[in-house]
């Protein structure tokens, strides 16, 4: 579903230059959940912003489906984006816009109807859990209902992947359940392939199939959850 080969990302030039990624292979079945982990500075943001196409890789290559999207031109880079929904760390909501609003955004951008808007919103909506809540702005919900709000919206152009970055960092350890609880369901019910990207080993262990640990810009480790636990 996705492979990464030889990805590398290098800022600056020369003498300055600094290699934030460095040489990274891995491969992501369709339907799994394979988390990437290591420490603050790691790398694991850019790699992020390399898999959604916000930064392009220095060489190398993010292969989804078959199709590199690392070296497509400007003008196709945007539908291929489709293909890759994103949840930040904190949900990045916009405060004058309701729950729905929020979710019906990326559907606005692309010139949907509004009745096909409505009954979009409507089912993730109710996917997600927050019904009740529809109406409700911003600063009316909790850490944990504003996440699933950026969840919905993620997948509100129905992408084939969803990419989470740091999604659960600074939720407590019962709302971060509930929200892997939730993308488990989701990845059961939409077909979604996920790339969950944590510092949080806890949350590592409660959902990911598959994990790749990154240090200083490099794969340290990579294989089956339940082979690195039993490594340790
Ligand atoms: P993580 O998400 O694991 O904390 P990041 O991807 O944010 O790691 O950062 C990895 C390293 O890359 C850090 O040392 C950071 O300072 C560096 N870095 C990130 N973005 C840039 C940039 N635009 N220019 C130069 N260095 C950068
Ligand atoms: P089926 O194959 O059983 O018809 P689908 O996978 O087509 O099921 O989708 C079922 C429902 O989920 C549809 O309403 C569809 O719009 C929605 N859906 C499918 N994939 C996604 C996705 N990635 N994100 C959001 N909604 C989705």
């Amino acid at each position: 579903m996705i492979s990464l080969n030889e990805l590398t990302k290098t800022y600056g030039r020369g003498a300055d230059s600094v290699t934030v990624l460095d040489r990274l292979n891995f491969e992501v079945g369709a339907g799994e959940i394979f988390a990437v982990t290591g420490p603050s500075g790691a790398g694991k943001s850019t790699l992020a912003q390399c898999i959604n196409l916000l930064e392009r890789p220095t060489s190398g290559s993010v292969v989804v489906n078959g199709e590199d999207l690392s070296s497509l031109p400007e003008k196709r880079l945007r539908a291929a984006r489709r293909r890759i929904g994103t949840v930040f760390q904190s949900a990045s909501l916009l405060s004058r816009r309701t729950a729905s609003e929020n979710i019906a955004l990326p559907l606005e951008y692309l010139g949907v109807t509004p009745g096909e808007i409505r009954a979009r919103v409507g089912e993730l909506i109710d996917r997600v859990g927050l019904g009740p809540k529809a109406h409700s702005y911003p600063f009316q919900l909790s850490g944990g209902q504003a996440q699933r709000v950026g969840i919905a919206r993620a997948l509100a152009l129905r992408p084939a992947i969803l990419l989470a970055d740091e999604a659960t960092s600074g939720l407590d350890p019962d709302t971060t359940s509930s929200v892997v609880e939730l993308l488990k369901q989701l990845r059961t019910d939409l077909d979604l392939t996920v790339v969950f990207i944590t510092h949080e080993m806890d949350t590592v262990r409660q959902i990911a199939d598959s994990v790749a640990r990154l240090e200083r810009g490099r794969i340290v480790e990579t294989g089956a959850l339940v082979d690195l636990l039993t490594d340790h």
